[in-house]
């Protein structure tokens, strides 16, 4: 993997009103590799990606990106830059057809030719999207609708796609597809940050992970060895 650092969170912290979600955090993403943050519910891993990604202000510390820090930049702006969030819950835009919806997410970019290309290769890394492309989004199922979230997120062309909690409320057929794809985004070079519930999973892919706990990073490692750690075993794979 490269030694490039694209995103870099340092000290970070954020409050809810007076409640300390993130305590001062620090970790590093560097350029092409698979990122995985886990820990349990409440851990403060959906406010770490949104402090990230601009949708939240943060309290102390800071994020850089390609270098330079971000802080108090906007979400719509970081995506221009190729920072890009899929939140949890997906939020596509229920009465908009599939196709649609793809085009918003390149709402950013003015290149024709290329955003009619994308679409393109977004139906073949997602078969399933385009037999049903003209079909309203709030119509599909649930992992039809995390595909076209991730299918819209790509159309913005990131350089780091941070997804939360991709597989949640899925059947075990759409996990095992979600899974897939994500890897198939990370082979194209995408730099990926995915928070999960599914610990086992999401470490048997990443190249990196952090826990999290009560706000705070408390592990780190390989992928494969924080897998094996029988602290994280016990803790998120349900061992004894
Ligand atoms: P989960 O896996 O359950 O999604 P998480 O690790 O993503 O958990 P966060 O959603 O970041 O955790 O929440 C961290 C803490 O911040 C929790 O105690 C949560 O209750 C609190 N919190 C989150 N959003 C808000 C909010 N809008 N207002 C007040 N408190 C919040």
């Amino acid at each position: 993997k490269s030694n490039n650092i694209l995103l870099q969170v340092q000290g970070l912290k954020v409050a809810y009103g007076g409640i300390q979600a993130v305590k001062g955090i620090d970790f590093e993403v560097h350029e092409g590799e698979l990122v995985s943050l886990i820990g349990s519910n409440g851990a403060g891993k959906t406010t770490t990606m949104k402090a990230i990604t601009g949708s939240l202000g943060m309290n102390d510390g800071d994020i850089l990106y390609l270098g330079r820090s971000i802080k108090g930049r906007g979400a719509w702006d970081l995506v221009k830059e190729g920072l890009v969030m899929v939140p949890e819950g997906r939020g596509v835009f229920a009465r908009m057809s599939i196709t649609e919806n793809l085009l918003m997410g390149a709402y950013t970019r003015t290149d024709k030719d290329g955003i009619a290309a994308d679409v393109e290769k977004i139906f073949t890394i997602f078969p399933r999207l385009r037999e049903r492309k003209d079909q309203l989004a709030g119509t599909m199922s649930g992992g039809e609708q995390q595909m076209l979230a991730m299918g819209r997120a790509l159309m913005s062309r990131p350089k780091v796609l941070l997804l939360d909690e991709p597989s949640m409320g899925l059947s075990p057929i759409m996990v095992d597809k979600i899974f897939e794809v994500v890897r198939d985004v990370y082979a194209l070079g995408v730099t990926i940050v995915l928070v999960e519930q599914n610990a086992s999973r999401a470490l048997a892919i990443a190249d990196r992970g952090y826990v999290m706990e009560s706000g705070l990073v408390t592990m780190t490692g390989g992928g494969k060895e924080l897998l094996a750690d029988p602290r994280v075993r016990a803790a998120y794979l349900g061992d004894e």
